[in-house]
């Protein structure tokens, strides 16, 4: 992929480790993933999920691909605005939003998703504040995905905290005094779900989401959002194999939009909100091997990287990667790669069995793009920079984070503290 050469030079640039971006790869995803939803239903977008990897040039990129962003917080949405994206094209989810953010989104036409009762109350009072408007919002809803006693939540959780609750009557309710405003429509449902990720959850997700709209929402429905959480196209070498590709999804999701909607005679907006399909195998990250050491029989690889960089939630599994070496060779054996940080849990690849790295030898770690970066907590050292090989030339997107960046004295203060002396 990359070469000893040309790896050496980026570390010259910017130092051992970073991170580098393909948006070739992006471009590639966004066109792949609109061609299996849109070849197969009449309206379709993409609302690309900001907080799997908010990096502002991939969302302008996005935004000029012609996708809408999808944020979960007012920071999100006002990097959207920065990035100059329409706010008529933000899609905006989340548990918490304040009366300032709801303002803001129903100002700006946004599609504002809402998830809990306190929000209906923030809209009443801003259609009373402003009558002559006409507003819309969308509702998150929450249902059982359970199949046959199979529950698809992800860590068997017993189920999502988020959006109304259709089975206990929540939904039903959150309808009812929405409909007692008068300026105001429900244009939309949402759901989305932290799953396995499989075509059968989808389907009832498309389904039940068609079904309260036919029933609950016939005159005013607008749009299905099916949420995020699809698989993306991973490496031969990924732990998880045989996952359903685009054109999969897409052909589970728009069979069951058609039959919904056959009998229903408008067809509404399908959206899909992907995050890690997008955004993770258009990133790697590249660090440096410091140092190899024995204990007792075990090696440990250390590196100028941590597990913060690659797999933030610190899963058993080994990321895809290769080793780009300084010279040919290396003696067969078992090491581990371990970071930066004074944890013992920093474990970038547990185990691995091949020819022993050595230092100056750089690590290529694939599929790093989503819930990467924005994980990165400001811990130990300053995040590392984000590169791009445009025109056999290195380009930084994101700069090294310096002592000055990482103490802003613009957030934290430097006086000493006002204290009362110790007697
Ligand atoms: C996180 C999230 C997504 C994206 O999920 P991925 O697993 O990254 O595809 C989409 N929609 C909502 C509401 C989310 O919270």
């Amino acid at each position: 992929m990359y070469t000893y050469e040309q790896l050496a030079c980026a570390d010259r640039l910017f130092g051992s480790s970073y991170y580098i971006f393909d948006s070739e790869k992006l471009k590639e995803n966004y066109r792949k993933i609109n061609q299996a939803f849109a070849s197969r239903y009449p309206r379709f977008l993409i609302g690309y999920s900001y907080k799997t990897n908010y990096l502002p040039q991939l969302c302008a990129l996005i935004n000029k691909l012609g996708g809408y962003a999808e944020v979960v917080s007012r920071l999100e949405y006002d990097l959207a605005l920065k990035i100059g994206v329409d706010p008529s094209r933000i899609i905006y989810n989340g548990p918490v939003k304040e009366a300032a953010d709801i303002e803001a989104a129903l100002h700006g036409k946004s599609l504002l998703n809402l998830d809990s009762f306190y929000e209906i109350e923030l809209v009443k009072r801003y259609c009373e504040a402003y009558p002559e408007r006409m507003v819309s919002v969308g509702l998150r809803v929450n249902f059982d995905l359970q199949e046959n006693g199979v529950n698809p939540l992800q860590d068997g959780r017993e189920a999502s905290r988020f959006g109304f609750c259709v089975e206990n009557g929540a939904f039903q309710r959150a309808v009812e005094e929405l409909s007692r405003i008068p300026s105001l429509r429900i244009s939309g449902l949402h759901g989305h779900f932290s799953s396995d990720r499989s075509l059968a959850v989808y389907e009832k997700i498309a389904g039940k989401l068609c079904q309260l709209a036919r029933v609950c929402l016939p005159e005013t429905v607008e749009y299905i959002d099916v949420g995020g959480g699809i698989y993306g196209e991973l490496p031969p070498s990924f732990p998880i194999q045989n996952t359903p590709t685009f054109d999969d999804y897409a052909e589970a999701v728009c069979r069951v939009m058609h039959a919904e909607m056959a009998a229903y005679g408008h067809v509404p907006l399908l959206i899909l909100e992907p995050g890690i399909a997008m955004a993770a195998n258009a990133f790697s990250f590249v660090c440096k091997v410091i140092d190899v050491k024995d204990v007792r029989g075990q090696t440990f690889v250390l590196v100028d990287g941590s597990v913060h960089n690659v797999k933030p939630t610190m899963h058993r599994h080994n990321l895809p990667h290769q080793i780009v070496r300084r010279q040919n060779g290396g003696e067969p054996g078992v090491f581990h790669v371990v970071g930066y940080t004074c944890m013992e849990r920093d474990c970038l690849l547990h185990q691995v069995t091949g020819k022993l790295p050595r230092a100056g030898d750089y690590f290529i770690f694939e599929n790093t793009g989503a819930y990467t970066m924005v994980f990165n907590p400001p811990f130990i050292k300053g995040r590392p920079p984000i590169v791009q090989r445009c025109e056999n030339e290195w380009r930084e997107l994101r700069g090294r984070e310096t002592l000055a960046q990482f103490f802003s004295d613009q957030l934290y203060r430097f006086e000493p503290l006002s204290v009362s002396k110790i007697r």
